[in-house]
């Protein structure tokens, strides 16, 4: 499909913003420009409530396609044929090259080889074209049966396979017939920041995913433990973090070196309590650094009962080390319905690749499951004049990553 020129994307979500809907367009525009910059020179623009983005160079389809189909706010991306001019001859001929390409035996569409029923729907934006839309649907319909009928096409007016919009305006005409699912969801940048707490498991490169989906622009933060973690899972943290920006957008990751905090915990509190007081922490560090980076929340990867500090306990003491507001949105979900997800997006195959990660290095072998916060609070007055100032060193000297 390399005859391509012009895109239509399709969203939905976006329609449903009042008056404010300009402004989602307005950034689903920016995304699209700024992802396709490398690839070749794109008008992309917003037209009677459509989104057109045309070729005006060279370009490679399939990364094209790949890479705007991991947009949010696109809900489907439609390959367009242009007719040039506004006669009927080219239009028609528009139709038949949109068909060779789009259905031709070499096309990735599941209706390759013509062998489908269709049925060709006119819009007629421009009234001043001499044909009227059923004029225009009949005679269409005519040419593409007289071309394909003996390879198996066929005319379906109530149920098509296949819908071949036919568009008339302003000086051109269009035709489009595919639809290529995209991630739906909002633009990304339409809706406030959040900080990630970004781990080389299943679970946080979902979580994150999730969130940019709404619209967020994400940040992330990796908490290492070196040398008791290897800079093999930080590489793995990164890969997961590269994956999630290819629908996110950049992503500004923290990295956070907390071996002497986990240390100082290690040295000063009851073992059963370990994952609980280092999750607090984390907590901790992952809200200063949101406030320093105007993030509006912290994002993490947990999910109901999935292990000894996700009770519905631990989440409530983990959560009150902290004022901001938590979203956990794998909170509800199956641990195989969280990895489905993972495969969907990408981040599975790097997530199971086997790197240990700083909770399983120091967890207790008997965690408490039902921590009670006095006597956590009782614990961690066993810190107090000592990782205080190991926190504050861990926030200034993280180092920052982009990941796109
Ligand atoms: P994941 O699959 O996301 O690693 P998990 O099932 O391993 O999660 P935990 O280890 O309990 O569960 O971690 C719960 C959440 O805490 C993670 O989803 C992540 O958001 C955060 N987290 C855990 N470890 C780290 C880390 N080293 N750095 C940053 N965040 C972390
Ligand atoms: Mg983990």
């Amino acid at each position: 499909m390399n005859n391509i020129k012009m895109f239509l994307v399709r969203y939905a979500e976006i329609g449903t913003k009042g008056k404010n809907r300009y402004v989602f367009e307005d950034m689903l525009c920016k995304r699209i420009r700024n992802r396709l910059k490398p690839n070749g020179d794109f008008d992309v623009r917003r037209d009677f409530g459509r989104i057109y983005i045309e070729a005006l160079s060279d370009y490679d389809y399939d990364e094209v396609v790949a890479k705007l189909t991991k947009i949010f706010g696109i809900v489907g991306l439609c390959p367009v044929t242009v007719a040039e001019e506004l006669t009927y001859e080219c239009i028609r001929d528009a139709a038949l090259e949109h068909f060779d390409e789009s259905f031709g035996p070499d096309s990735d569409s599941e209706y390759n080889g013509f062998n489908f029923s269709f049925k060709v729907h006119t819009r007629r934006v421009n009234k001043e074209f001499p044909m009227n839309s059923m004029e225009i649907d009949m005679e269409i319909g005519h040419d593409l049966l007289e071309k394909y009928e003996s390879e198996g096409l066929h005319v379906d007016v109530h149920k098509p396979d296949v819908m071949v919009e036919v568009e008339l305006r302003g000086d051109k005409g269009y035709v489009y017939s595919r639809i290529i699912p995209g991630p739906g969801g909002l633009p990304v940048g339409t809706n406030g920041k959040a900080m990630s707490l970004l781990s080389g498991g299943i679970d946080s490169p979902v979580a994150t995913y999730m969130i940019a989906k709404r619209g967020v622009e994400m940040e992330a933060v990796y908490f290492n433990s070196p040398p008791y973690t290897s800079a093999r899972a930080q590489e793995k943290v990164e890969k997961l973090g590269t994956i999630v920006a290819q629908y996110a957008g950049p992503i500004k990751l923290h990295i956070v070196n907390f071996t002497d905090i986990q240390l100082c915990i290690y040295d000063n509190c009851p073992h059963d309590q370990l994952t609980i007081i280092m999750k607090r922490i984390f907590f901790q560090i992952a809200e200063r650094l949101a406030a320093a980076n105007d993030c509006q929340a912290i994002v993490t990867g947990e999910s109901i009962g999935q292990v000894s500090s996700q009770t519905m306990q631990s989440l409530g003491v983990i959560d009150a080390a902290v004022d901001c507001p938590v979203y956990r949105p794998v909170i509800g979900m199956d641990k195989q319905e969280i990895v489905e997800y993972s495969q969907r997006i990408g981040t599975f195959e790097t997530s199971i690749e086997p790197y240990e990660d700083c909770c399983t290095i120091f967890v207790d072998k008997h965690p408490v499951t039902k921590p009670k916060m006095k006597s956590i609070e009782i614990s961690e007055k066993h810190l107090v004049g000592k990782v205080e100032e190991l926190i504050d060193k861990a926030i200034e000297t993280a180092e920052i990553k982009w990941l796109k």
